[in-house]
């Protein structure tokens, strides 16, 4: 378990710099391999990607800036196994395989069943998935085996009451504004993996990025206190003081943000008494002010039949409830995104997307609210504001 002491800061690859950002595969690789340089330079190691990661080709991305770059032995590799998309046992071994090739690696550091939930963990123990991240663990092929979790504390109880001895940490989205959020319930699944004395990974600590854009109220509460931290180390440090924790991912996009994350990560000071009197307040501004607890992993939108871009939408959405203009940018950009996707007004309500979201929104419900702000309201103010410019 030595990988274990490593420090508590991973870059995470689920939302890489890209050419175009219509494509997720337009990889920027210019940027990207300047940003891996430099965390790997700062001391840090360790690399988190996932089969489905940017439209499936998340693994060849990190493939050509990481591993066709540096020594095998100068960075940790993280990946998962698609919880949703494997067919049977033979295809777990297929899809594992095709990994290896597309990481151009012979065994991976840590190996991770992605976005466990109630919704794919009867298929986990009918085809064994627990057991085949054993054996390839067995074989030398995963040197750690992990579990992404998003579902209730009483689930992770139940698995790891199960399958303790087959998991040697769990990844789990903490953050503040998440911590007693009941639709994710960070604080009871920490306390779960603490039970188990699991170690854990944190994922999307800035929720998506939505934690560096706070209302300007919150911001100021934290730049009083310290006008030298970035609001993002803000949410670092939370969940990296969190007992049990043993790593936080960061995705980062420019050179300014794994600068600023090593600067507090290399010698990590937890939260003190004051800073977290802070965030507690800053969390409460942030719940006014959030519509739509949406992080933008777009897991949702792979197979939606009508092509509705959701977190485009949700983040509009949550922006335009924060202005008091009557009629926003936002619109504009809502009529943009839908020339090219399908409207809200569009969905069909069969929720394939709902039993993909791992913050467990009601996508449909939250979308019809979309229709009422940007189809209907927006039409009308459209139209309004015609007439007052004709009379
Ligand atoms: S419920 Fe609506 S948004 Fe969700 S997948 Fe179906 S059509 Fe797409
Ligand atoms: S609605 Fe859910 S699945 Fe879709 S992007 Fe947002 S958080 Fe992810």
């Amino acid at each position: 378990m030595e990988l274990m002491n490593e420090k508590k800061f991973g870059f995470g690859c689920m939302r890489l710099p890209l050419l175009d950002k219509e494509d997720p595969t337009s990889f920027d690789y210019d940027l990207i391999n300047k940003l891996f340089d430099m965390y790997l330079e700062k001391g840090f190691t360790y690399f988190d990607t996932a089969y489905t990661y940017h439209g499936y080709h998340g693994e060849e991305g990190v493939r050509k800036a990481l591993v066709e770059r540096h020594l095998r032995d100068e960075f940790q590799l993280a990946t998962k196994l698609p919880l949703r998309d494997f067919k049977d046992s033979c295809d777990m071994e297929r899809i594992f395989n095709e990994q290896l090739s597309n990481c151009g690696v012979d065994f991976f550091d840590f190996y991770l069943l992605h976005n466990m939930g109630s919704n794919v963990f009867n298929k986990c123990e009918k085809y064994g998935a627990f057991d085949f991240v054993a054996k390839k663990k067995a074989e030398g092929k995963i040197k750690v085996v992990g579990m992404s979790f998003h579902d209730t504390p009483e689930l992770l109880d139940k698995i790891l009451s199960k399958y303790t001895d087959k998991l040697d940490f769990i990844q789990l989205q903490i953050n503040y504004v998440d911590w007693n959020q009941p639709n994710v319930n960070a604080c009871d699944c920490l306390e779960i993996a603490n039970k188990y004395n699991k170690p854990v990974t944190v994922m999307e600590p800035c929720k998506g990025g939505t934690l560096v854009n706070v209302p300007k109220e919150a911001e100021k509460l934290m730049r009083d206190y310290n006008p030298n931290y970035s609001i993002a180390s803000w949410a670092f440090r939370y969940a990296a003081s969190q007992k049990g924790v043993f790593r936080v991912l960061s995705g980062m996009n420019t050179i300014e943000q794994v600068e600023d994350n090593a600067s507090f990560m290399q010698n990590f000071e937890p939260l003190n008494e004051e800073e977290m009197a802070i965030i507690e307040k800053v969390t409460k501004i942030i719940n006014e002010n959030t519509a739509v607890p949406c992080t933008a992993c777009e897991y949702c939108t792979h197979g939606c039949p009508k092509n509705i871009p959701i977190p485009k939408y949700f983040s509009l959405y949550n922006s335009i409830m924060r202005t008091t203009d009557s009629f926003s940018s936002q619109m504009v950009y809502y009529n943009n995104i839908a020339i090219n996707h399908g409207k809200a007004s569009e969905c069909i309500g069969c929720k394939q997307c709902e039993s993909a979201c791992p913050q467990h929104i009601k996508i449909t419900t939250h979308l019809k609210d979309v229709v009422e702000k940007f189809e209907k309201i927006a039409l009308f103010l459209l139209e309004k504001f015609k007439k007052d410019k004709i009379s």
